[in-house]
């Protein structure tokens, strides 16, 4: 193959997909391509779908027309589709779209580039769906997105039957990947500069499960707690079910896991959780809210819900608003129900007029947005050190101002001056310290100037990677009486990249 042939990723759909397709980049790397520029069409262009949007066929279909005169253009142009909607359509898509040249599934990413191969030489489709996991995913090549975060899988898949979700019976049952591999996984990415992992499976909670030790999720928390370098530890989704007080106890007492938790409510009403088929109800989620509050004061809890499930009366909503309001969640993502094809929900009676779920929907918005204004104004005026991001603030250029985000995961909007107001531009994967100065409902503001910069280890990994040179590091602008030696304090914008 020549070496110069070019691939696009295009991603759809929940963190597991995007880490998928940061295993599927590096892959092709791995196999001779490069990575198409923006502006250009790739050799070989590849979608890693999801099967949980609404839509999500329609939109698949379309998009593969559109790449059709392309292709009809360039016929040693290839098409691949990988993913959730792959799994579940397997040979319709090629039967719909029939200039596709590669199905694939969610349990044998790995074979993408043989694959490929394979169509090119044979002239045909090739389209490969395995039902069970053929390799975890986390042992193949990468190529990650960000040079300072990075996603940790730590299993695959769920045991649960949750009546809306479509994953159970595309991603299989649950596979646990051994503490051993996950921890030298993350050993590696601190090594090559990486200084926030986010561990990620289906239901972390449940980690363990398939090795027959439940507390190890706690375990591995207090595991990354060891690893020198490595400053924040995050994890993504916990469910209430499986939810043990272990988990609360390694998360306060570990410095590096930052106190902040992502847990799916869904519903507040106990019926509903039942015909959803998730089982804990409303005082078993708030009682793992007072916990975690009581261990840890300053936590962030966010959440997902669902809104207008089948059957829900105006009393079940309300009960959703009840836990809304004593849980006074920092954020929450919410979403109007719609059918799924291939999921019990989809089937069951009482399916609710558009006009109510909508009306629902923009009260519960309403109340949650209330709520997150009131939680963000508290923090007005406390210190953060903020973990410098980039393509997080989207109007950053046009108010001069940088992104990060705080300990608890609150995105923060910082002036990218000192506190002196000379220009100050720490790199993306540099620690910011900025005091608050305004909170919205979705952000925070701190404009009043850096008020010290920690060079890390991610932000030279940054700079190596996007062609610039690493910095001393330890250097601090406008606090000179915090963290590194006197001989390395410059004074606002003395140290700056600008
Ligand atoms: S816990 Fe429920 S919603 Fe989450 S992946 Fe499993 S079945 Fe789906």
């Amino acid at each position: 193959m020549s070496q110069s042939r070019t691939y696009q990723v295009r991603t759809y759909g929940c963190q597991m997909n995007v880490h998928d397709s940061e295993r599927l980049s590096g892959l092709l790397e791995d196999a001779g391509y490069e990575r198409a520029a923006e502006d250009a069409t790739a050799d070989v262009v590849v979608f890693n779908t999801c099967a949980v949007r609404e839509n999500a066929d329609n939109r698949l279909y379309g998009n593969l027309g559109h790449l059709r005169p392309a292709k009809d253009a360039n016929p040693e142009m290839q098409i691949a589709v990988g993913g959730c909607l792959a799994q579940k359509d397997r040979g319709e898509i090629v039967r719909r779209a029939p200039w596709v040249d590669v199905v694939f599934g969610t349990h044998n990413i790995g074979s993408l580039p043989t694959l490929l191969e394979r169509a090119r030489v044979q002239r045909e489709a090739q389209v490969e769906i395995e039902e069970s996991l053929e390799t975890f995913p986390s042992t193949l090549p990468t190529r990650r997105e960000s040079a300072y975060a990075a996603w940790v899988a730590i299993s695959v898949g769920c045991n649960n039957t949750c009546t809306f979700c479509i994953v159970p019976s595309l991603r299989g049952k649950e596979r646990d990947r051994r503490p051993g591999d996950v921890l030298a996984e993350v050993r590696a990415l601190v090594d090559e500069g990486v200084a926030e992992v986010t561990l990620l499976g289906q239901n972390v909670n449940a980690y363990g499960v398939e090795f027959g030790d439940r507390r190890a999720f706690s375990k591995l928390l207090r595991a990354c707690g060891e690893i020198d370098g490595l400053e924040r530890v995050r994890f993504t989704s916990p469910h209430p079910r499986d939810f043990t007080d272990d988990v609360i106890e390694a998360m306060a007492e570990t410095p590096n896991v930052m106190p902040q938790l992502h847990m799916p409510l869904q519903s507040g009403s106990s019926r509903v959780l039942k015909a959803m088929r998730r089982s804990y109800r409303k005082e078993r989620f708030l009682g793992i809210v007072r916990k975690v509050r009581e261990a840890m004061p300053e936590a962030a809890i966010s959440t997902d819900i669902i809104v207008g499930f089948p059957g829900e009366t105006e009393e079940d909503f309300e009960e959703t608003l009840d836990v809304v309001r004593q849980a006074r969640f920092s954020m929450a993502f919410t979403f109007q129900y719609s059918k799924r094809s291939g999921t019990p929900a989809a089937e069951m009676e009482g399916q609710l007029p558009k006009e109510v779920v909508q009306e629902r929907y923009e009260r519960l918005v309403k109340l949650q947005d209330s709520i997150s204004a009131e939680e963000n104004r508290k923090l007005v005026g406390r210190e953060v050190e903020v973990l410098v991001a980039e393509g997080e603030g989207r109007k950053d250029g046009e108010h001069r101002r940088l992104s990060g985000r705080a300990p608890d995961n609150r995105l923060v909007h910082f002036a990218a001056t000192g506190t002196d107001g000379e220009p100050a531009e720490p790199r993306p994967g540099d620690m910011a310290t900025v005091t608050i100065t305004y909170g919205a409902p979705h952000h925070l503001v701190a404009d009043s100037g850096i008020r010290a910069i920690r060079r890390t280890p991610a932000g030279d990994a940054w700079a190596v990677r996007n062609g610039r040179a690493p910095e001393p590091s330890g250097v601090l602008l406008g606090m000179p009486t915090v963290g590194a030696p006197a001989a390395t304090t410059v004074s606002a914008g003395g140290c700056c990249d600008s």
